[in-house]
């Protein structure tokens, strides 16, 4: 099916940073996708911290299998919307890897220690890793994605940082949009967490059905199942829940984007970009009912006691981590010591990269490490 006038066109991208010649036989888009599957920054997903700590149990969702169902969410839209599929699972695929070990207790935790040095954000960092952190290539650092993939992983930015950022922030001071499939990919970040983090927090036990039935969206949706399957119990019933929920706002999504996307007829990425406001949206009905899960789910799963006794603990974790390894930069490993010559800010962000970098159970072992004497340094 040929690709919408306002998708991304791979041939007319914006470029990469560092010019290369065209790949034979894949689109940049593609090739950009490859590149974040290669990165060691992707492989590391699997050990960092959704929302239940990875060595809480097996089942839990970890940020990669999180990455994959954004990914596979992200790709049903855009292809309903004759988008570019390749570019909106490059950008799904790479959304969350500058996470910090634990999730976002670790952000919160590295983000005060780097205050004094313009402090530490996960999204930002997703942009650092593809630009900077990845040593991979010959003739340039980083994985040297296009543009467009680039413009999706920097899905938030103040305008103060976003001034140092070139071309890639301009967006952020002149009030424009990214393109289609960037917004994509945020919105299915959403659906992706809001729905799996149910399904989590039910087989955790830390959420009942009981207690859901009191946000719309699940009791539509389970009312519907226990209509058709009264005898249903378990786990078949949260997932017959779960993927109606699911289906309910990709469906809402794609149709609701369609209308917009009519009404607005952008001609290019370029008018999607000064549309004004975003043209991937849920209707009003089912945004408010979406809003409403969000903030059930604040409340009742990630300010749950048990997960805040954990947060508590992972804070102090990487705080330890980044105080150790900021006082004394000799403790850092060879292949993460300082460029010569490094001022305090240089220091920082360079241990706040290195501590950033690590999955949970690297940086639990690392304090152990760095702490206890019996064990080897
Ligand atoms: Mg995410």
């Amino acid at each position: 099916m040929a690709l919408a006038p306002y998708a991304a066109h791979p041939h007319r991208t914006r470029g990469r940073r560092y010019p290369e010649p065209a790949p034979q036989l894949r689109s940049d888009y593609q090739r950009d996708r490859d590149r974040i599957v290669h990165s060691s920054a992707f492989r590391r997903l699997e050990y960092k911290t959704q929302v239940f700590v990875n060595h809480e149990g097996d089942l839990f969702r970890t940020r990669l299998t999180h990455t994959l169902e954004v990914a596979q969410i992200a790709r049903t839209i855009a292809r309903a919307l004759r988008l570019n599929e390749d570019l909106c699972e490059a950008i799904a695929l790479a959304h969350d890897l500058g996470h910090t070990p634990f999730g976002h207790a670790g952000q919160d935790a590295l983000d005060e220690c780097m205050r004094p040095f313009g402090g530490f954000e996960h999204n930002l960092q997703s942009l650092r890793v593809v630009d900077e952190l990845e040593e991979r290539y010959a003739d340039f650092p980083g994985l040297n994605l296009t543009f467009e993939t680039r413009e999706g992983i920097l899905k938030h930015c103040t305008r103060a940082r976003a001034a140092g950022l070139g071309d890639i922030g301009e967006r952020f001071l002149n009030g424009h949009q990214p393109g289609l499939e960037a917004q994509i990919a945020n919105l299915a970040d959403e659906i992706a967490y809001n729905n799996h983090d149910i399904d989590d927090g039910l087989r955790a036990g830390l959420l009942h059905i009981e207690q859901l039935r009191g946000v719309a969206l699940f009791e539509d949706h389970f009312r519907e199942v226990m209509a058709r399957h009264p005898r249903l119990t378990g786990k078949r019933v949260r997932y017959e829940v779960i993927r109606r929920i699911i289906n309910r706002l990709v469906t809402d999504l794609v149709a609701h984007s369609r209308e917009r996307l009519d009404q607005a007829a952008p001609g290019d990425i370029d008018a999607v970009r000064q549309a004004g406001r975003p043209l991937i949206a849920f209707s009003a009905g089912v945004a408010a009912a979406n809003t409403a899960l969000k903030r059930f789910l604040f409340k009742n799963l990630y300010r749950h006691h048990r997960v805040h006794r954990m947060n508590v603990k992972t804070r102090r974790v990487v705080t330890d981590l980044f105080q150790k390894l900021f006082q004394d930069p000799r403790l850092l490993p060879p292949r993460a010591r300082l460029p010569q010559g490094a001022d305090e800010a240089a220091r920082a962000r360079t241990v706040a990269d290195y501590v950033a970098g690590m999955t949970d159970r690297f940086a639990l072992d690392e304090i152990e490490r760095l702490s206890d004497p019996r064990r080897l340094p």
